[in-house]
């Protein structure tokens, strides 16, 4: 369908977008790389006064930016409002933090002065995905743009009035021009850019598929980039664990934006004594959701953001199925609202108990409110269980018991452990992922050092 607007919760195109001619791309590259020439030499308050202002205008039309989310992607608006919420608190994040997180530092040794300095590499292209259109977007650019880079957004074609919107914000907020702009590309184009000379690093967050396209043409160019892919992160539950509170958050864990969060909890483990009773409260906890209209404050559960998205869950459901997995609620595609003229893409909360090792979904990511739900009979067999994923994004596991928490910490292969909650970003806290979830962190100190030239000065 090319670049448009789909609102998937009826189907029906509401715009669709041109895509840039290639001069049109090239005059867009050129004038960013211009625009580093002076941007690189602002300062961190000025830097800081515009992403404040850029934080300010997001809690002021939150709703309306929220709509925007909703329309194009489907995702419950109390959740999209949150998104933009959390998009004003990275803003204020690396306002206040970057010239502390990005300040020379004096190091002894031979010379009469040494010492570390960080500066911006150039233009950094940045391929986003539509799950989280503002989220992805902001904690990407509030770093890169505050340690002195400017900025190419490719976004997903499905999102194109989200990234023109997140445009406006930065260019409104003060940001000189040409800093920060939207490239309306489809995925074929990405390599070109990659390409060009004036474009020094990059990122992605989206599948594999991509981030491995990505990185093979940076590295023929010997380009620095940070991928953050898929996940399917463990959720386990021992024995000691709060029964009631850890059902009530794997429901939300894995239900959050529809199901379609790269630290949603995918694979439930529990031990052997808890797990009828857990299976039971949550076959309960997955019957009680609203799903429906995402424009709604009392919709749980929205529709999958495009017809070829719930399209590939299905078929990993029933492939699921054939090979013996049981399902013990959901499995088909949810229809309660469709009428006549229009259909959306909605999806039964489902659970899948048991899918066998040798089914090809076993280390599948499921891109959607499906939880697939194993038994096993110690921590040592939930441990080797979370492990064997091609992914290591992040990890939730319940315990009481210390022991057991610290040899989760300790031996689950992940970029993150939850101990007692669910896995989720946050601006203070590194984010990113090992294995086929790819590398590089974003957010905290880490996330803002990516992108720039770690200096190191001796003078004698
Ligand atoms: P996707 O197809 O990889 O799309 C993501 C972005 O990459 C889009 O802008 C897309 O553009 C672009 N793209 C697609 N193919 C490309 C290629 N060959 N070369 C360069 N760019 C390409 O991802 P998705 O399936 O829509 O998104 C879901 C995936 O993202 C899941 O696996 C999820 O777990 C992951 N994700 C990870 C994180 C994280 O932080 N680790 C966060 C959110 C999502 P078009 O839209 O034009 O195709």
């Amino acid at each position: 369908m090319g670049i448009a607007s789909i609102n998937p919760a009826t189907g029906l195109l509401i715009k669709s977008f041109e895509a840039l001619e290639p001069d049109a791309l090239q005059a867009k590259i050129e004038a960013a790389a211009l625009a580093f020439d002076h941007y690189r030499n602002t300062s961190f308050e000025q830097r800081g006064d515009w992403l404040r202002r850029a934080a300010a205008d997001l809690r002021e039309r939150s709703t309306d930016f929220a709509k925007l989310m909703t329309l194009e992607m489907g995702k419950p608006i109390t959740q999209a409002i949150a998104e933009v919420e959390k998009c004003a608190w990275v803003c204020d994040y690396y306002a206040e933090h970057a010239a502390a997180f990005l300040a020379p530092e004096s190091v002894e040794t031979d010379a009469s002065q040494s010492w570390v300095m960080y500066q911006p590499l150039g233009v950094i292209l940045a391929v986003m995905p539509w799950n989280f259109p503002f989220w992805q977007v902001f904690r990407f650019a509030a770093p890169a743009l505050m340690a002195g880079n400017t900025a190419l957004l490719k976004h997903a074609s499905n999102v194109p009035q989200c990234a023109l919107a997140i445009e406006s914000i930065l260019a409104s907020a003060g940001f000189p021009e040409a800093v920060f702009q939207t490239l309306l590309i489809p995925a074929a184009d990405v390599e070109r850019v990659v390409r060009s000379p004036q474009v020094k690093a990059a990122t992605l967050t989206g599948s594999e598929i991509a981030g491995a396209s990505l990185a093979k043409a940076a590295g023929e160019c010997l380009k620095k980039t940070v991928l953050e892919l898929g996940g399917s992160d463990p959720f386990i539950v021992t024995a000691s664990a709060d029964l009631d509170e850890a059902v009530a958050v794997a429901t939300k864990a894995r239900m959050l934006n529809n199901g379609q969060s790269c630290i949603a909890a995918k694979r439930f483990i529990v031990l052997e004594p808890v797990a009828e009773a857990f299976a039971e409260k949550f076959v309960q906890a997955f019957a009680a959701l609203h799903i429906g209209d995402p424009t709604q404050d009392s919709t749980d559960l929205g529709p999958l953001a495009t017809a070829k998205i719930r399209e590939q869950l299905h078929h990993q459901v029933e492939v699921s199925i054939a090979a013996g997995a049981d399902c013990l609620i959901g499995g088909q595609l949810w229809t309660g609202e469709a009428t006549d003229d229009r259909s959306g893409y909605f999806y039964e909360p489902t659970i899948l108990k048991n899918i066998p090792e040798a089914c090809p979904t076993y280390r599948e990511e499921f891109f959607g409110p499906v939880a697939l739900l194993f038994t096993v009979p110690s921590l040592d067999a939930a441990i080797a269980l979370a492990n064997d994923s091609p992914f290591g994004l992040g990890a939730s596991a319940w315990t009481q018991d210390e022991s057991e928490r610290d040899r989760l910490i300790q031996e689950l292969e992940a970029g993150s452990v939850f101990i007692n909650g669910m896995v989720k970003s946050d601006p203070r806290l590194p984010f990113g992922g090992i294995k086929h979830s790819g590398y590089g962190r974003e957010l905290g100190r880490p996330g803002i050092l990516e992108f720039v030239n770690v200096k190191t000065v001796w003078v004698k």
